[in-house]
């Protein structure tokens, strides 16, 4: 007979890098289950990791088990050694990495079920409700609206036609009248043809991704020559090889619109799910499950959905791989786009990197042959890509920030009725308020930064800890009335432009303007009227939006990049500067890019816009090559934060000792302490420790002995501190 082994190890949600022994119960659980035990008092769901002999501790004082959850494991093989890869590569805890992988629901630990729920229901149009002629239903306002919705998008929830204002009554009605229908994988073909014909380039592409087959393919292909067309092809061709296959897309955060999802949900039907932060517990867990069963066939999603179970995974796509919004920031730091890598690699199954402004990591993994280089350089609707003009902006004394050039381009474009686009990365009215008496400048009392005015509704707003307050009425420094804002965000240009262009409406993206459900559709929806317009907004407008209209953006202040203390600075600017430029002349006019800068003739933009993104890429590729700096080096950071400087300061001076005490052959440059970009935030010191070598299995083998070292300290349980492995940001 075969004895169970006596401990099982489970990973709990606690911040310690550890697993923890528990009595096995029998039968033992199996790897993956959760499990609920008590930890320091309170009842904890845990995941069962392994069993075990083995116990360095007295094993009479190792607890039972409370109960088991689940008799199945919750989390299949392959996911939960994707998730320990993870939490090591990443120098995380297990129990933290597995919690920022589950859905809230399964945390709690309910029952990994769906929920049949009439918000995720989805509907569709029937054959009749297709062949409705326009104007047919003239006299119901609210079902027209409904049908002409499900026209654009193909398949909606209850949950978004709400949001967009249907009623319940006029759905009901439609459904009596068999016009829509409730959609499932019975009634609607899970592959719709596409009405497009590859060009050669886009064939090239999809005929170079070969499916069950580990590859990492960067399709590199500026806006509108498309790239999404090609994700399309290639999941419809993977899910047509194989009727159990699963495709996982990723999408930047404000990447994942209503107009992405419609897009895929015209050509998957309803086994497209989406996995977002928009979703509540109830609809996260159905999509974590209906993943996990095979039943979605598409899953799209942003950065945790790296983390959704597949039943049959096919392949994967990260759609604008460049995108900071891949990287996880807080808590368990790990890169989405970087972990695909492995999950493919794991897997054996196609990665496809899309961007038209690839990051300098993908780009090096190209030039070394890591990566096959896919290039679409034709515009798909015939218009090629819109130099960009730049204006000396210094003339722009006015505070509204647009120079006369700008101006008089905006009413041209307007008046030939077309749309405009202003971007300008800065939300609110002005983001200083200053004394004209002192030269004081109103900051957050808990940030190294200052107050952004906002006039709807009016107040004083710190953009990096939320703090608010009302506007001042007095300089706290030398009691002046006289306080001025200086500067334009996107509030003050919308007023200005009003003025400036009365006949012609203003419309504002950005993050206030769109923060009720369904705002965003609505004003998007006010944009493919079609109507001459100025859309005036922030970088929400330069991704996953098609606005084939636009025939004029004007970009304003994106110098600050050429200047940054972070390294990636000028990377960024040169990415945002192309995908904004990306979104002029994408249908049939010709489009006009002009730029607002103070230094036009800095060597950086003038390679930019003289020679484009891959040129310049190349120019920062060999700075770095020179600096030693990522992607030609590793980095890692050591950070700390306190609420009073001297802690955090005294910790990072001990872990640097003990840094120094580590016997290693390789070369390890350490630099620090020193505070981080922003040094003050939300009431806290914030410094770093920054480690780099030449190779990756160096610096992490090192970093494990440090982690150690510094865990052994009673500082590092007083102290806040994480390692942040392939930083983004200083
Ligand atoms: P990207 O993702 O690179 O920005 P898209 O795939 O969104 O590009 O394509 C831009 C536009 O061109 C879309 O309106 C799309 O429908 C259209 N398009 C893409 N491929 C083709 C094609 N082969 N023939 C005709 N139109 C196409
Ligand atoms: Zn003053
Ligand atoms: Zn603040």
């Amino acid at each position: 007979m075969m004895t169970s082994a006596p401990f099982v190890l489970i990973a709990l949600p606690v911040p310690v890098r550890t697993l923890f022994h528990y009595l096995a119960p029998t039968p033992a659980p199996i790897p993956g289950a959760r499990v609920k035990v008590t930890f320091g008092g309170r009842s904890l769901v845990g995941i069962v990791i392994a069993s075990t002999d083995q116990c360095d501790f007295d094993a009479n004082k190792i607890k039972p088990i409370n109960s088991v959850i689940d008799h199945q494991p919750l989390i299949s093989n392959h996911l939960l050694e994707f998730i320990r890869w993870a939490a090591d590569y990443y120098q995380a805890p297990l129990g933290e990495a597995l919690q920022a992988a589950l859905p809230a629901p399964l945390r709690q630990g309910n029952p990994a079920q769906h929920k049949a729920d009439s918000n995720t229901q989805l509907w569709d149009l029937t054959e009749e409700g297709r062949g409705l002629p326009t104007g047919a239903l003239k006299r119901a306002r609210q079902q027209a609206g409904i049908i002409s919705k499900l026209q654009q998008t193909g398949t909606s929830s209850w949950a978004e036609l709400k949001a967009a204002g249907c009623s319940r009554e006029a759905l009901r009605a439609l459904n009596d009248k068999k016009l829509i229908q409730p959609a499932t994988e019975q009634n609607t073909p899970t592959i719709r043809q596409s009405p497009l014909t590859l060009n050669t380039e886009q064939q090239i592409a999809v005929d170079a991704i070969t499916p069950n087959e580990f590859g990492v393919h960067l399709l590199d292909g500026t806006t509108g020559s498309g790239k999404t067309e090609v994700y399309l092809q290639v999941i419809a061709r993977a899910l047509t090889a194989d009727p159990q296959a699963q495709a996982l897309v990723l999408v930047p955060e404000i990447g994942l619109t209503p107009q992405t999802l419609a897009r895929f949900r015209r050509r998957f039907g309803p086994s497209v799910c989406a996995v977002h932060s928009g979703l509540n517990d109830t609809e996260r867990l159905n999509s974590w499950v209906r993943a996990a069963q095979g039943e979605a066939r598409v899953v799209i999603g942003t950065r945790s959905a790296i983390f959704t179970p597949l039943a049959t995974p096919g392949l994967i796509i990260i759609d604008e791989e460049h995108d900071g919004s891949f990287k996880q920031q807080d808590g368990f730091r790990y890169s989405a786009r970087d972990l695909a890598v492995v999950r493919a690699q794991k897997l054996n199954i196609p990665l496809i990197l899309g961007s038209a402004t690839p990051s300098l990591e993908t780009l090096h993994n190209a030039q070394n042959g890591r990566y096959q280089h896919l290039h679409l350089t034709l515009r798909a609707t015939a218009n090629p890509a819109t130099p960009i003009e730049v204006i000396d902006s210094q003339a722009a004394t006015e505070h509204h920030g647009l120079t006369p050039e700008a101006l008089e381009a905006l009413a041209r474009h307007t008046n030939a009725g077309n749309q405009a686009l202003v971007f300008l990365n800065r939300r609110g009215f002005a983001p200083i308020l200053q004394c004209r008496d002192c030269g004081h400048q109103l900051s957050c009392p808990h940030c190294d930064a200052r107050l952004t005015l906002h006039r709807n509704p009016y107040h004083l707003h710190c953009h990096h800890c939320d703090y608010q307050q009302a506007p001042a009425k007095r300089c706290e420094s030398c009691q002046s009335h006289r306080l001025e804002p200086l500067g334009a965000g996107t509030e003050r240009s919308e007023e200005y432009l009003s003025r400036a262009f009365p006949s012609t409406p203003v419309i504002r993206i950005d993050r206030d303007s769109t923060r009720n459900k369904g705002a965003l559709d609505a004003l998007i929806d006010r944009v493919h009227e079609g109507e001459p317009c100025i859309l005036v907004g922030t970088q929400m407008l330069a991704k996953g939006h098609h606005f084939p209209k636009v025939t004029l953006v004007v970009i304003l202040d994106v110098d600050s990049g050429l200047f940054s203390a972070d390294f990636r600075g000028p990377e960024r600017m040169g990415q945002l500067i192309t995908q904004v430029a990306g979104r002029a002349g994408r249908a049939e006019q010709p489009g006009q890019v002009l730029l607002q800068s103070q230094h036009g003739d800095h060597p950086l933009l003038q390679l930019l816009l003289n020679q484009g993104y891959g040129q310049f890429a190349q120019a920062l590729l060999d700075e770095r090559e020179l600096t030693l700096m990522p992607p030609l080096a590793f980095l890692a950071l050591l950070r700390a934060d306190a609420p009073n400087p001297g802690a955090a300061m005294a910790f990072l001076q001990q872990a640097r000792e003990l840094a120094e005490s580590i016997q290693t052959d390789q070369q390890i440059q350490i630099l620090g302490p020193m505070p981080a970009l922003m040094e003050k935030r939300g009431q806290r010191f914030r410094y770093l420790l920054q480690f780099k070598a030449l190779s990756r299995r160096t610096l992490s083998v090192y970093i494990r002995q440090l982690i150690a070292l510094i865990s052994a300290q009673k500082a590092s349980r007083t102290t806040r501190w994480s390692i942040d492995i392939d930083p983004q940001e200083m």
